[in-house]
Formats: structure tokens, sequence, C-alpha cells
């Protein structure tokens, strides 16, 4: 029988836990070098586009003046990245999902935003509940399709992302990222969970960045190493995804 004294609560408690996320974060450091070819390079092409980001959201280069609303989508969207690979080192790979899932949905508006500039003006002046309505993730998607694009984060993947990593439902099963199902509380580094994270982060990431380059409206020189350096990173992606893991895990089964 287990005893509960022998458990560690409060500020004991939260101190093993960081202990945990520490430990698997250096494990994470050490692991992904020799996850192949593509998962390390692609986190370094992550780290240089990461720093370009954080450049469009402060002005770094020039500052446009007015309301920064570009700048501000381009400065979630760096958190969101800083927080991502933060939360895979340290095995949280459904919490890290969960923001590549956000840093999605802000591509797909910045995309929006490209292809129909009176859309940005219509979001800038609308009310939080015409925001909800009229620029909800599902009704960006519909209208980018009106406009004969593509999302750059298709329904399917959005889908897959918020049943793994944002709601809960009767088949949610935490931190499972293995052939095997299993699920985990405690930090634990799993080689699957870390390649799909790297990836479905490397996706969006790569294009905030190069969709906020073109409505920045920055010098051309510019504009030109960034949309460089984010279709390195788009071309590098590796094939582990949240839309092909659970098949590769069921044919590994089968
Ligand atoms: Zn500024």
């Amino acid at each position: 029988m287990n005893h509960d004294t022998d458990v560690p609560e409060g500020r004991d408690f939260l101190e093993l836990v960081w202990r945990q996320e520490d430990e698997c974060q250096t494990e994470t450091d050490a692991l992904l070098p020799n996850l192949g070819k593509k998962a390390p390079a692609t986190m370094v092409h992550v780290g240089t586009v990461m720093s370009l980001l954080d450049r469009m959201a402060s002005c770094w280069w020039v500052c446009r003046g007015g309301d920064h609303r570009i700048e501000y989508l381009c400065g979630r969207a760096f958190n969101n990245a800083r927080a991502a690979v933060r939360l895979l080192r340290f095995g949280c790979y459904d919490e890290s999902l969960a923001l590549s899932r956000a840093i999605g949905e802000t591509a797909n508006l910045m995309q929006l935003f490209t292809v129909d500039r009176s859309a940005l003006d219509e979001w800038r002046d609308a009310t939080d509940q015409k925001v909800r309505h009229d620029f909800s993730p599902y009704k960006v998607r519909k209208r980018l399709e009106k406009l004969s694009h593509a999302p750059v984060i298709t329904q399917e993947r959005y889908a897959l992302l918020s049943t793994r990593a944002t709601h809960v439902g009767p088949h949610t099963v935490p931190q499972s990222h293995n052939v095997l199902g299993i699920p985990f509380s405690r930090s634990q580094p799993q080689a699957e969970g870390i390649l799909v994270c790297v990836n479905e982060l490397a996706g969006p990431l790569s294009a905030v960045a190069g969709l906020g380059a073109v409505l920045l409206g920055l010098d051309k020189d510019t504009r030109s190493r960034i949309l460089n350096c984010a279709r390195t990173l788009a071309v590098n992606i590796g094939g582990a995804a949240i839309t092909t893991i659970d098949e590769f895990h069921q044919t590994l089964r089968d």
C-alpha cells in the first residue's frame, strides 16, 4: 500500500517536478542531434527564423509607426515559438503542439491579410465580438478558400492538433507519443514527440515569418532574406507530423 506521507507536497513537489523537467531537457538536448539528419537541421533553421521574427516584432530594421498590429502578431508568434521549444525540451509535447496550433492560427490570419488587404482594415477596426464571429479560425479558413487560396494550416492539420493538444475528450491520452500509446505524467523524453513537435512548429513558424515580411513592407533585401530563411526552414521539415504519426504507429503495430 502506498503511503501519502512518502509523497512530497507544496514547494517540495514543485521542486521535484522542476528537477524532472531539467533532466528531461538535458536528455532531449543530447538526443535531438542524433534524431536523423532533418530534425537537427530544422531546429537550427527554427533558431534563425525565430531571431528574424523577434526583429520583425520589435521594429529592428524600421519603425513604421502606426498601430503595430502586424508587429504584435509577429511578437505573439515569436513568444508562442519560444514556449513551444521550451515545452518540447521539458517533454510537454501536447502543450508544445497546442502553441504551434496557435502559431498556425496567426499564420492563416496573416495569409488572409496578404491576399485581401481590406480584411486587414476590417480586422483592425473590429470589436471583440466581430473578431470572434468573422475571424475565427474556421471563418479565416473559409475566407481563404473563397479567395481560391489553400490555407497554410489546413482543416485536417488544425483538427488533429485540436484533438491531440487542445480539447479534452474521451480519447484524450496525455503525453502519449510512442508506438504503444503509453501515457506519461512525468517529464520523459520521447523521440517521436520531439520530432513531431519540431516539425509542427517549423511549418507555421516559417509561414508567419514569410507572410510577416510581406505585410510589414520591409525593404527588398531584408524581405528577400527573411523569405529565403523561411523557405529554407519550410523545405527542411521532416516527415514525422501530426498528420502521419498515428498511421506510422499503426503500421508498426500491424
Ligand atoms: Zn515601431
